[in-house]
């Protein structure tokens, strides 16, 4: 049987000539060990088990049917193959690595490998505030925050969900203000994540400004102590201004607050009593996040992704 001529092509990448076992995916073929599969996954142990009683045979081997895309399985044997390959996220083609082999791993039940891909991105997409602080900006995750919160939604990480989407809202305002496009024609976010985000919007928007920047509407409050009420009252103008130009900036604009009031120049209280306010409001709108897209609360889904929604 020649199932190598139809639309499937034998991958270069992956193919062991002492392979035992083929698996044919949307349009390629690999030649693999059995024994490697079954090390790593139960899906496909059972699979395998599955191909040896009865089923098609290409080149002596049992051939296993899979739906998946050629390229999502290349990353997926990659890593089950190479244990030194493990994307981070360094480049565009990583990032598109990484979330084929969420998706992967999450469907076959490779649960040392998902665990490796969910340390990577939840160290860029992380469930605290502190985390997100300190977090190092990417922007290959940046470019490819839509595909990435589709295959989170896909493989259940409900405690990653709420930073990407929050990634989204800020994506979309950009693409909608800018006119950003996303990487590639398929690049989109899902129906489901969408609406999440859609609704949140207006939501942080308002929140931003009731919580981190109390009070900055009404230019008649004068701060209890301020030692110069007329240039502080000019300040916060400016700072409107700004703010009516970049709503979800108060996201990167994170431990270089303090420097960033400075340039505003409000007085020693003036500056204070913002910090203090936009410290709380932050952490105030972070803890309420997951509700505004719907989502499990933060101690719900940090338990595990046991979570599924119905
Ligand atoms: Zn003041």
């Amino acid at each position: 049987m020649s199932i190598a001529t139809t639309s499937t092509a034998k991958s270069s990448a992956i193919w062991f000539a002492d392979g035992d076992v083929i698996l044919r995916t949307d349009d390629s073929l690999f030649r693999v060990h059995g024994n490697t599969l079954r090390k790593q996954s139960s899906v496909l142990e059972e699979m395998l088990q599955a191909a040896d009683k009865d089923g098609s045979v290409y080149e002596d081997c049992p051939v296993i049917r899979l739906h998946d895309t050629g390229d999502d399985m290349r990353a997926f044997l990659s890593a089950v193959y190479t244990p030194s390959y493990r994307p981070k996220g360094r480049s565009d083609a990583e990032v598109k690595d990484l979330i084929a082999i969420l998706r992967l791993s999450t469907k076959y039940s490779a649960l040392l490998l998902r665990e490796q891909v969910v340390s990577v991105l939840s160290r860029q997409f992380p469930p605290t505030l502190r985390r997100w602080d300190s977090r190092t900006y990417n922007v290959h995750f940046e470019r490819n925050a839509y595909a990435i919160a589709n295959v989170i939604r896909e493989s259940n990480l409900y405690r990653l969900l709420p930073t990407v989407l929050l990634h989204c809202c800020l994506r979309l305002t950009a693409n909608m203000l800018l006119g950003f496009g996303p990487m590639d024609a398929a690049q989109d976010l899902d129906a489901v994540n969408k609406r999440a985000v859609l609704f949140a919007q207006p939501y942080l928007s308002h929140q931003i400004l009731q919580d981190v920047f109390p009070n900055f509407y009404d230019f008649d409050l004068e701060v209890y102590g301020c030692h110069d009420a007329l240039r502080c009252c000019r300040s916060k103008g400016k700072l409107v201004s700004w703010m009516k130009a970049s709503p979800f900036m108060w996201c990167y604009a994170t431990s270089t607050m303090e420097t960033f009031l400075k340039k505003f120049e409000f007085c020693q209280t003036c500056s204070r009593m913002y910090m203090k306010c936009y410290a709380e409001g932050r952490q105030k709108i972070w803890d309420d996040l997951p509700q505004q897209f719907s989502l499990p609360p933060w101690d719900a889904a940090n338990e595990g992704d046991r979570y599924h929604s119905s």
